[in-house]
């Protein structure tokens, strides 16, 4: 087993990721930017060092000086969180030839998922159902004749995009000429490539994933389903585990685990992963990718199954055998998360930095959070503040435990996206799972 985890990544996953090191009693070494002096971040490890300035590319995305802290602090082991440079393969093959292990898979496979499009055609060969779209589009003709033969709408996506950005609905040609262009700009800027390519837009799409492991020594398990359907600009806000679709859909839940597996076997996948799919109004489903990390909303899998799925990724990349196989893996109750986030959901999500006064948090539920009274959210990073996640034991106790924890989370003179939550898991359609991903950017505007 490790002796010491270096935790390359801030807030509320690496005070997650120190949490679970203390637990197993694993030394951990934390990092920060200037902006982030005094982070509880840095409170829960046993270190923690400076790595630069505050803007991401001077700090927490300067890989050589990670690595050289790593190394000057005696880790073995590295966990990259989520976000910053969790899914690059360069980064990861640079941890290994420094001599330390990278808590994640291997470069190769990032490389391959990494690359959407790329990731898709995988997909295809291992007989996993993918939405209909195109290979890479170097120029707007060719993805005017693709869009007409595919029908419109058409979604445009950066091949290396991510969490909702670098994507663009088209309805018709003059709207795909300049859905192209801004998403090759987008991915060029936010991701280093200006890759895009087509997808037919599925309508009222749900979007479902499924949680897998897989260690080195040939087992792979699922850890069932999370719906992250109520999205804004493609990213999702609210989760939770099972999905109610499951009951609409008989034998959904079994095909949809088994295509998860049998991509994560073909790919010989490497320690958690998760595979994204959307679902039609008919049930039918779709492959749309693979993250190579933790997710953010792990947590709802970790309350519906016990794990620790930390735990379970150290003890992966540590070389062991998976201590558990399929038929332990069972189910409990329903989880919900919310993501709150430091922006108004009043003024189209906008991220709200600032400074938080008086702070308390609920104590009925879990909460992932990386901040306190008097700090500072600021802009350079991303704008969630913290995650709750309530357990029940049906979705409705669910739904009730995590409305009190709402009520009893105090954010003093943040704006934040509490109230919304609130109106979400009050709403009709909430309760009767009558939604898709576009139900909660309606919500907010028409009520
Ligand atoms: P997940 O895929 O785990 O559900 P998200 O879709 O919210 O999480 O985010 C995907 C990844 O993109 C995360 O690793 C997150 O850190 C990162 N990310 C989220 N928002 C931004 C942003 N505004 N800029 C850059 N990266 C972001
Ligand atoms: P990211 O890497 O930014 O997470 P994804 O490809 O996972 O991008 O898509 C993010 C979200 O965009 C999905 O959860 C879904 O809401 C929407 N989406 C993606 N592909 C499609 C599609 N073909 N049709 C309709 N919606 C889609
Ligand atoms: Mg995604």
């Amino acid at each position: 087993m490790f002796n010491k985890i270096l935790i390359a990544n801030r807030a509320e996953i690496a005070c997650r990721i120190a949490r679970t090191c203390r637990r197993l009693g694993i030394a951990s070494v934390a990092i920060y930017s200037e902006a982030d002096e005094g982070s509880p971040h840095t409170d829960q490890a046993d270190e923690a060092y400076c790595v630069g300035p505050g803007p991401v590319s001077e700090s927490y995305l300067n890989g050589e000086k990670i690595i050289e802290v790593a190394k000057r602090t005696g880790c073995d082991a590295l966990h990259p969180g989520y976000g910053l440079l969790s899914e690059n393969a360069q980064f990861i093959a640079a941890v290994e030839s420094a001599g330390l292990t990278f808590i994640g898979p291997q470069p190769a496979t990032v490389e391959l998922m990494g690359d959407k499009q790329r990731a898709r055609s995988f997909a295809r060969e291992c007989d996993v159902p993918i939405v209909p779209g195109s290979d890479e589009l170097t120029d707007d003709q060719s993805a005017i004749e693709f869009a007409e033969a595919i029908g419109y709408p058409v979604l445009v996506k950066a091949a290396a995009g991510g969490g909702g950005i670098g994507m663009k609905v088209a309805k018709k040609e003059k709207a795909l000429i300049k859905a192209l262009a801004e998403c090759r700009r987008r991915g060029e800027s936010a991701f280093g490539s200006a890759k895009v390519y087509l997808e037919r837009y599925i309508s009222k799409p749900r979007h479902i994933e499924i949680q897998v492991l897989a260690d080195k020594h040939g087992k792979a398990i699922h850890l069932f389903e999370r719906e992250c359907s109520i999205q804004r600009r493609h990213q999702k806000v609210v989760e939770e585990a099972p999905s109610v679709l499951m009951s609409k859909h008989p034998g959904l839940r079994e095909r949809m685990t088994a295509a998860a597996l049998a991509l994560t076997r073909q790919a010989n996948y490497l320690n958690a992963g998760t595979v994204e799919f959307i679902v039609d109004e008919t049930g039918q489903f779709y492959f749309i990718e693979m993250n190579t990390r933790l997710q953010v909303e792990h947590p709802v899998t970790e309350l519906i199954t016990g794990l620790d799925l930390v735990a379970l990724q150290i003890e992966i990349a540590a070389g062991h055998p998976l201590s558990l196989s399929q038929e332990d893996v069972s189910m409990t109750g329903h989880a919900i998360e919310c993501r709150v986030y430091a922006e108004d959901p009043e003024k189209l999500f906008l991220p709200a930095p600032g400074k938080i006064g008086r702070y308390r948090e609920p104590d009925n539920v879990r909460v992932d959070s990386g901040v306190r009274a008097n700090w500072d959210v600021v802009s350079f990073y991303d704008p969630m503040i913290a995650k709750l996640s309530a357990h029940g034991a049906s979705r409705q106790a669910a739904i009730d435990e995590m409305l009190k924890a709402l009520a009893g989370y105090q954010i003093e003179g943040l704006t934040n996206n509490l109230s919304m939550h609130d109106r979400v898991l009050r709403s009709t359609a909430f309760h009767e799972g009558d939604f898709d991903t576009l139900w909660l950017e309606g919500f907010m505007k028409d009520g």
